[in-house]
């Protein structure tokens, strides 16, 4: 397994204003907005934690973390 498999995807839905961007740019389709307009993680299986939500989100609503 890669050294990215134990990085953990974030999202601040608090932050996020529900541009779309992430969905757009994710090559993996994982991301989803829900009800309320506000990033949610649909499909983590299918991440392959390549960062580009990270990113492209202008808000910082979403990124990767150093797995502990
Ligand atoms: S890290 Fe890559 S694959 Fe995972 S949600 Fe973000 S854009 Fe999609
Ligand atoms: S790019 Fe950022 S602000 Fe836009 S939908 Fe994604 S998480 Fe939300």
């Amino acid at each position: 397994m890669s050294a990215q498999k134990s990085k953990q995807l974030v999202i601040k839905p608090e932050w996020c204003k529900g541009c779309g961007i992430c969905i757009s740019f994710c090559p993996k389709n994982v991301l989803a907005l829900n009800e309320k307009d506000k990033i949610e993680i649909k499909n983590i299986e299918d991440c392959t934690k390549c960062g580009l939500c990270e990113l492209r989100c202008p808000d910082y609503a979403i990124y990767l973390k150093e797995d502990k």
